[in-house]
């Protein structure tokens, strides 16, 4: 099949991206743009809503649509007044896990709580990428960042199954690595009424890969492949992996 021409989706003018060369960001924007083609969805119907961080750059300011790039961690907070509103409008919230699971996550599992009808999708590249490349709550285990060279003492939350216990019914993990099933996971997110979750898991060869001995995009790819073991919700509850390893797939 085709790729889908998302320029028209796009503000040319902000080409090329702000992105450092290799960033999985791109691939992540091109995704949602794809599922946005072929949902049926209204452009000029939807607003997107960011926060800070690279990921926030994602729809601002790269869409040709109402964006709202917001204070960090709260563009859930934001996107809520939105729709209780403009009820009419679909909204989505794009940003980074810096901004939705750390510094937003109380905004995360309250909007999941509550069905507050958004899609949030969470690009998740496991480190502050853009204020030097600080540990995450998302850092996994033992990996190393700017603020824990000899690896991260702490364990890394687990998005996915944090939103599920909070009481999100559409809740998915796909990777850059298999960028159609990230686009299929995103139309499904789109079109479901009420609280719907993904976590496109993405690469930061600049901050995270260099400092993990995947400083090449390639090799992150190649990395995240090796770590992906498909899933159901049966699985991501019960059945803890390897460590190294995540689950992926539509879980709700
Ligand atoms: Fe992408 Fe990382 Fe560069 Fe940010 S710092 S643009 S996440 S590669």
């Amino acid at each position: 099949m085709p790729l889908p021409d998302i320029r028209k989706y796009l503000r040319l003018e902000t080409m090329p991206t702000p992105f450092c060369r290799g960033c999985g960001h791109g691939i992540v924007m091109h995704c949602i743009l794809a599922a946005i083609d072929g949902s049926g969805i209204n452009f000029d119907k939807t607003v997107f809503v960011s926060g800070i961080g690279c990921a926030a750059w994602i729809p601002s300011p790269h869409f040709a649509a109402d964006t709202l790039h917001t204070t960090h961690g709260r563009p859930i907070a934001f996107a809520t007044g939105i729709k209780l509103f403009r009820p009419d409008l679909d909204v989505v919230v794009i940003s980074g896990d810096g901004d939705l699971a750390s510094i937003g996550g109380n905004h995360l599992i309250h909007a999941a709580r509550r069905n507050t009808n958004l899609t949030v999708i969470m690009a998740d590249n496991r480190v502050y990428g853009m204020t030097g490349g600080q540990v995450a709550a998302t850092t996994p285990h033992g990996r190393n960042t700017a603020t824990t060279p000899q690896g991260n003492p702490e364990r890394d939350f687990n998005i996915c199954r944090l939103v599920i216990s909070a009481g999100a019914d559409y809740v998915a993990r796909e990777t850059v690595a298999a960028p159609k099933k990230l686009t299929e996971v995103i139309n499904g997110a789109l079109q479901y009424e009420g609280f719907s979750f993904v976590e496109a898991m993405t690469i930061c060869p600049t901050q995270y890969g260099r400092m993990n001995n995947t400083p090449t995009a390639a090799e992150m790819i190649e990395a995240l492949k090796n770590s992906m073991v498909r899933g159901n919700r049966q699985d991501l509850l019960t059945r803890p992996l390897p460590e190294g390893k995540f689950y992926v797939g539509r879980f709700v």
